[in-house]
């Protein structure tokens, strides 16, 4: 049996993030939107939609002026 691919990480730095959705109209899954709770700054941050529908490709953390999110892969 093939071993399960893992699974990427994605971490979403909440307080930093400022709501501008550059990185949910960016991702090619669709995979990000924004969520219900506000941060200390007032804002609404995003969220991940479904762990496992994230290809890993990186765009949202390249397009995030704010470097709210950081993402990577195991090998
Ligand atoms: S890494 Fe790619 S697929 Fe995953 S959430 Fe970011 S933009 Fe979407
Ligand atoms: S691009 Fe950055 S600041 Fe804008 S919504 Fe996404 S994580 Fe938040």
């Amino acid at each position: 049996m093939k071993p399960k691919e893992s699974m990427p990480k994605i971490v979403i730095y909440e307080q930093k993030c400022k709501g501008c959705e550059l990185c949910v109209i960016t991702c090619p899954k669709k995979n990000l939107r924004l969520g219900q709770k506000i941060n200390k700054k007032g804002y609404h941050y995003i969220e991940i939609v479904d762990l496992e529908k994230c290809n890993s490709c990186g765009l949202c953390y390249q397009v995030c002026p704010d470097v709210a999110i950081e993402i990577w892969k195991d090998k």
